[in-house]
């Protein structure tokens, strides 16, 4: 593994450690940061450290009293976290609307953590609203305000273009990365490549773009066996899956050419406009980001997941499309029915994996990956013969 890959995957593993160590060395603050829609742009330009929190591996011990079994298991790790202390070095959290779980976890974190101040904001839903952008503006503006009273002193437009502008480059570098799988220029399996996006939600951002540069000189070019089962990974909103079940996918004689996951393309395909005064760039790629990647928490009309799906992945040359979907995650729930029905229809092998926090019994999940490779490549070569 490569000494800049190494580092991500630290942080990737350690958030909260590096956070710290980022703190103890620039005596600023670290402001965590809930999913999907909050931008760390301007917590960046206030001068302190976005870290969006991120499930861990224990057990959901010591939270399990304050909290639903039917929460979905990022929301059980983010409450037994907060209770096991592990939260204690952030100076805010700030907090979105975008499901009804997370709000009961705003309310217990609050509970357990009084002094903890909670930057609660809530973004419109319905994107296509002709009061969308109004209310848009004033939330963002309201954050800004809140982000300014957190650290005391002014956030000027031109530090938030400035990190908008580095924002942008970061997503760029990985974009680039996913271009190139896709292509098969380079073979990056798919737990590496949730190590970078994962290790650039919480490391300070010209860190990461000054280890994805050195990464990118590093990098053997190789070209990959077309033999390979190319499949697309959709759905885990807000967290990322555990890595055993991307091992599974790859060791079973598949190969990941693109993805929709929050710890994937999801954070990384939408830039922000840095032409524009800050407040309208961040007001923009919140309101347009449905266009570019439907997402099941929020509305548009005339746009649909599936029809995104199956375009995403005759683009990517998948042969077969798998759903990690979070289990009692309501958003991806409603929309399942449909993206199956449409992959169903248009003849396209599709597999529903349901994951937990909790161990999963991975000699029964590796079978069933098996099955549908087989089912993939068997359907790929009779529509090739
Ligand atoms: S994974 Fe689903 S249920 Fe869990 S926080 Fe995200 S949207 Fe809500």
């Amino acid at each position: 593994m490569s000494p800049a890959l190494a580092s991500m995957k630290r942080a990737a593993e350690q958030p909260m450690e590096y956070a710290a160590e980022w703190k103890a060395r620039t005596g600023r603050k670290v402001v965590g940061l809930l999913p999907m829609h909050f931008p760390g742009e301007l917590a960046h330009a206030a001068g302190c450290l976005p870290v969006v929190l991120q499930d861990d591996t224990e057990p959901v011990t010591v939270g399990q009293a304050n909290v639903f079994n039917f929460y979905c298991g990022l929301n059980r790790s983010l409450i037994d976290q907060t209770m096991r202390g592990k939260f204690d070095g952030l100076d805010a959290i700030m907090f979105g609307d975008h499901c009804v779980q997370l709000l009961g976890t705003a309310d217990v974190i609050r509970a357990e953590r009084p002094s903890l101040p909670i930057l609660f904001n809530q973004l419109c839903t319905t994107l296509d609203a002709n009061w969308a952008l109004r209310e848009t503006l004033g939330t963002f503006e309201q954050l800004w305000k809140e982000l300014e009273d957190l650290t005391g002193h002014r956030i000027s437009a031109e530090a938030t273009t400035e990190s908008i502008r580095l924002f942008n480059r970061s997503r760029a570098q990985m974009r680039r990365l996913y271009e190139m799988r896709r292509r098969g220029e380079v073979t990056i399996s798919g737990r590496d490549m949730q190590t970078i996006v994962k290790s650039s939600m919480v490391m300070d951002r010209g860190e990461h773009v000054a280890l994805m540069d050195k990464l990118y000189s590093t990098m053997p070019r190789r070209a990959v066996s077309s033999s390979d089962v190319t499949v697309y990974l959709s759905g885990h909103m807000c967290h990322a899956p555990k890595p055993q079940i991307i091992d599974a996918i790859e060791e079973s004689g598949a190969r990941v050419v693109n993805d929709d996951l929050y710890v994937g393309w999801r954070f990384i395909h939408a830039d922000m406009d840095e032409s524009l005064p800050p407040i309208e760039a961040l007001a923009h790629w919140y309101l347009d980001k449905n266009r570019k990647m439907p997402c099941p928490t929020r509305t548009m009309q005339g746009v649909d997941w599936e029809a995104y799906l199956l375009s995403e992945v005759e683009r990517s040359q998948a042969r077969g499309l798998i759903v990690l979907m979070v289990k009692f995650c309501e958003p991806h729930m409603y929309f399942y029915p449909e993206i199956k029905e449409a992959f169903d229809k248009a003849g396209i092998p599709n597999l529903l994996i349901e994951t937990e926090h909790e161990e999963i019994p991975m000699e029964a999940l590796k079978t069933r990956i098996e099955t549908f490779v087989e089912i993939a490549k068997r359907r790929a070569d009779i529509k090739a013969a």
